[in-house]
């Protein structure tokens, strides 16, 4: 097992050293009590692949039984055609490996581990895939980025997302959850069963690279389309280290624009829900107080008929009627009695790479370097994996 140490690079005397684990474990989906599994070459482990449980050779198709017997969980692997019980292990976890591995029909990831976690009375299930740093950012570039883009803009989405990933298991190495990274928009979407060839070839020409700030490697964000400018991520979300800002090309498409309707006795019926707002009647007035620099809706004043006043984000805004209906905070509203319209440009949140963006200045010939350097001109691209000795004199402060 590969363990570097990484820190702030010298950059700062305090940035605190972590380890990249070999493998990374990543939350794919939840699961039910009965599981089917399917690969060649099929084995059954116990946590951390401590004790080899069951071997076999071959195509292999099993049924997994969750149970819990006196409060105590447990595993039962039955041979499907056969319905023969072949092994049986104590505990939350269980862990799989195999080659073209299936659950319940989907191609997953050759090491999984399955984890049953604590809810109260009873336990949820869930699928957790065990996967090498670039292996995973592989699964990531595939969900993010189509296999026809130029190959310049997918090696900077692989920077970046490396770069999130392990600031990200930085900031959770001592958290003592199942699992360190979520498959979604929680974290990124990672989709094993998406991988394309163009992405991995980006992923291999980018190994080892991350974005440097001052406290090590940055959680370097991205998003779809920042509509003409980026911000910076404490401007969207109040909070987060400074990336630098970039003004873009990418508006110049027509689907950079949307339009969006509500109305606004169902938001103030979902902002109520979500203990957001504590309006006794419905908003009546919606009014973008303060934008960032880059125009995007930072403030947002909300009244009632009955003289309720109540101030939001942007993003809280975004929240509440979904990421994919409003799909930027870059817009204007106006309010015609129940009815709010929303007229906007780009799609996500703002910060960092804009991906559309990419795409354009690799098409004018950019390379990964320079996209980068667009659109992190205060962070430092740096090469983590010569050596694992040379990357620990590199670290040394
Ligand atoms: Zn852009």
């Amino acid at each position: 097992m590969a363990v570097l140490l990484v820190q702030g690079a010298g950059l700062s005397p305090h940035a605190e050293a972590f380890e990249i684990p070999g493998e990374v474990s990543v939350r794919l989906r939840p699961l039910k009590g009965l599981i089917s599994v399917s690969g060649r070459d099929l084995a059954l482990h116990s946590t951390g692949l401590k004790a080899l449980l069951l071997k076999t050779e071959g195509f292999q198709q099993w049924q997994l039984r969750f149970e819990t017997l006196g409060g105590e969980p447990a595993w039962t692997v039955v041979e499907r055609d056969s319905g023969k019980s072949l092994a049986r292990i104590q505990g939350r976890f269980a862990e799989l490996r195999g080659e073209d591995v299936r659950v319940d029909l989907r191609p997953s990831p050759s090491h999984l581990r399955l984890v049953a976690a604590k809810q109260g009375a009873r336990f949820d299930l869930q699928l957790v895939g065990l996967l090498a740093l670039d292996d995973y950012v592989h699964g990531v570039v595939s969900a993010e980025v189509p296999k026809n883009w130029p190959l310049e803009a997918l090696k900077a989405q692989a920077v970046a997302a490396r770069s999130f990933a392990l600031a990200k298991l930085r900031e959770r190495a001592r958290s003592g959850r199942d699992w360190m990274l979520e498959a979604t928009i929680m974290d990124q979407v990672f989709d094993h069963a998406r991988k394309h060839d163009l992405a991995e070839t980006a992923v291999l020409a980018t190994r080892g690279e991350v974005l440097m700030g001052p406290h090590g490697v940055a959680t370097a964000h991205y998003h779809a389309d920042c509509g003409g400018h980026t911000d910076e991520p404490r401007d969207v979300w109040g909070g987060g280290e400074a990336m630098g800002t970039a003004t873009d090309r990418c508006a110049k498409r027509a689907s950079s624009q949307w339009r969006m309707v509500t109305s606004l006795s169902e938001l103030t019926k979902k902002l109520n829900g979500q203990g957001k707002l504590q309006f006794a009647s419905s908003i009546a007035g919606l009014t973008v107080v303060q934008r960032t620099d880059g125009g995007r809706a930072r403030g947002i004043r909300l009244t009632s008929a009955r003289g309720d006043v109540a101030r939001l984000t942007g993003e809280d805004l975004r929240a509440a009627l979904g990421y994919m209906n409003l799909r930027s905070t870059k817009f204007e509203v106006k309010t015609f009695g129940d009815r709010a319209e929303f007229s906007g440009r780009g799609f996500g949140h703002g910060t960092g790479l804009c991906q559309w963006g990419a795409r354009g200045l690799a098409a004018d010939g950019a390379d990964y370097r320079a996209i980068l350097a667009h659109y992190y001109p205060k962070l430092e691209l740096r090469s983590l994996t010569k050596s694992p000795s040379d990357l620990l004199a590199a670290l040394s402060p």
